[in-house]
C-alpha cells in the first residue's frame, strides 16, 4: 500500500494544536511509529497531522514536590527506561518501557502514543471492514483468534490492549492530564480505556481534539514490591502474549495492599480484581499463591486457538509472586 496525501501542520502550543485537532479528521502524531502504519495500511484515513513535536514542555520527566513522578507525554520510551526515578522508584513502568519493540522505536516512540496506539488484531490491520471499523461482523471470533483476548470482549470484540507501559501505570494507580478546547482533566488510568461493551469503535476515552499531555505517578510506599513481565512469542520486536505488573504493599509480612494488572489480556489493561483480593491480608504461601493465580483466570473465556493463554497467566503470574516471596 502507498501513503495517502494528507496535510501536516507543526503548531507551536497546546492552544494551536486543540484548534487544528478540530478540524475534521485530523489525526494527532507524536513520535508516527504507529499511527504511519496505520495510515499506510488504511486502517484509518485523515486529511491533517498534527505533529507534537513543537510542544518541547510536553518532553519532561520529572519528581513531583510530593515525591511523585511527572512524565510529559512526548517522553520517549528510552528516556523512561533510562530514567533514574523510574528505575528506583518505578520499576514496573521502567521495565515495561525496556521491553517495548526495538531500541529504534523505543527512541522514537513516545509514551503518549504507546498507551493510546491502535489495536494489533490483523483483521482489523488488514483489509477486514470488521466491527472496530464501522462493520458488522467480528471475523475473530471464529477465525484466527491465537493472539486474542481471554477477559472483557463482551462477545463482541477480542482485541487485546497493546502497550505494555500501561499495565505498569495501572499498578502504580497513575492519572492521565488530557487538554481539550473546553482546557484540562485529570482522569485514574482505569478510567481511560474503553471496553468493546462500551463502543466497539473506541479504545479509549479521548476525543478527537483532545490531548494526553502528561501522566502523574503518586508517591510510592518504600515497603512496596512491584515488577512487571513480558512474554512474547519472539525475543525481540514483539507485543506481550502475556503480561504481568504487580505492586503489592506488605504490613508485617502480610499483603496490606495488592495491584495485579494483566497484558495481552484484554481489550484493555486488565486489572484483577479477584487476584488482589484473594492476596490481601496474607501472607505469600505457596497455598495463597495458588488461591490467588486460580481467581485470577476463574471467569477467563478462551477462544478457540487461544486457550494456551490461560496457562501461560496462570504460570507467569505464579512465578512472578514466588519471586516477591522469595525476596
Ligand atoms: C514493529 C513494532 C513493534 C512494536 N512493539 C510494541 C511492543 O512490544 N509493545 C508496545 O507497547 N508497543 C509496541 N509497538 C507500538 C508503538 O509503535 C509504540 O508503542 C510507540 O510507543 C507508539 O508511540 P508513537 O509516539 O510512535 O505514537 P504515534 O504513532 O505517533 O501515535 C500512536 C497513536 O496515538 C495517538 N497519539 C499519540 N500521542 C498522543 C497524545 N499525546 N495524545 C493523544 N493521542 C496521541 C496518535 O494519534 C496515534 O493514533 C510496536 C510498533 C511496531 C511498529
Ligand atoms: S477482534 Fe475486534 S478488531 Fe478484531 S476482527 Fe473482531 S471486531 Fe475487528
Amino acid at each position: 500500500m502507498t501513503m495517502p496525501n494528507f496535510s501536516h501542520v507543526r503548531p507551536r502550543s497546546l492552544k494551536e494544536a486543540i484548534q487544528h485537532l478540530s478540524s475534521d479528521g485530523a489525526r494527532v502524531h507524536a513520535g508516527g511509529t504507529d499511527l504511519l502504519g496505520c495510515l499506510r495500511d488504511a486502517v484509518f484515513e485523515t486529511k491533517k497531522v498534527v505533529s507534537l513535536s513543537g510542544l518541547k514542555d510536553l518532553r519532561s520527566i520529572r519528581e513531583t514536590k510530593e515525591g511523585g513522578l511527572r512524565i510529559g507525554t512526548l517522553a520517549t520510551l528510552t528516556e523512561i527506561a533510562n530514567s533514574r526515578i523510574a528505575k528506583d522508584r518505578y520499576p514496573a513502568l521502567a521495565k515495561a518501557a525496556s521491553e517495548v519493540a526495538s531500541p529504534q522505536l523505543r527512541n522514537q516512540g513516545t509514551i503518549g502514543g504507546n498507551l493510546c496506539q491502535k489495536p494489533r488484531c490483523w483483521y482489523y490491520r488488514g483489509e477486514f471492514h470488521c466491527l472496530r471499523k464501522g462493520g458488522n461482523t467480528c471475523y475473530a471470533q471464529q477465525g484466527e483468534n491465537q493472539f486474542h483476548c481471554i477477559f472483557g470482549s463482551g462477545h463482541i470484540c477480542y482485541i487485546v490492549h497493546p502497550s505494555d507501559t500501561a499495565i505498569a501505570l495501572l499498578v502504580y494507580e497513575a492519572a492521565l492530564r488530557i487538554a481539550g478546547p473546553k482546557g484540562e482533566k485529570l482522569l485514574p488510568i482505569e478510567k481511560f480505556y474503553v471496553l468493546p461493551g462500551q463502543d466497539v469503535k473506541k479504545e479509549t476515552v479521548l476525543k478527537s481534539n483532545e490531548i494526553l499531555t502528561e501522566i502523574l505517578l503518586p508517591p510510592q510506599p518504600k515497603e512496596l514490591h512491584s515488577s512487571y513481565r513480558k512474554v512474547r512469542a519472539r525475543q525481540s520486536w514483539d507485543f506481550a502474549l502475556a503480561g504481568v505488573a504487580l505492586a503489592l504493599k506488605f504490613k508485617e509480612e502480610r499483603v496490606e495492599k495488592a495491584r495485579v494488572a494483566l497484558g495481552g489480556a484484554a481489550p484493555i489493561p486488565w486489572r484483577s480484581k479477584e487476584a488482589e483480593q484473594t492476596l490481601t491480608g496474607h501472607r505469600l504461601s505457596t497455598e495463597s499463591i495458588a488461591r490467588a493465580v486460580e481467581a485470577a483466570l476463574r471467569n477467563a473465556e478462551p477462544l478457540e486457538k487461544n486457550g494456551y493463554k490461560v496457562d501461560l497467566f496462570r504460570g507467569i503470574l505464579e512465578e512472578e509472586l514466588r519471586a516477591v516471596a522469595k525476596s
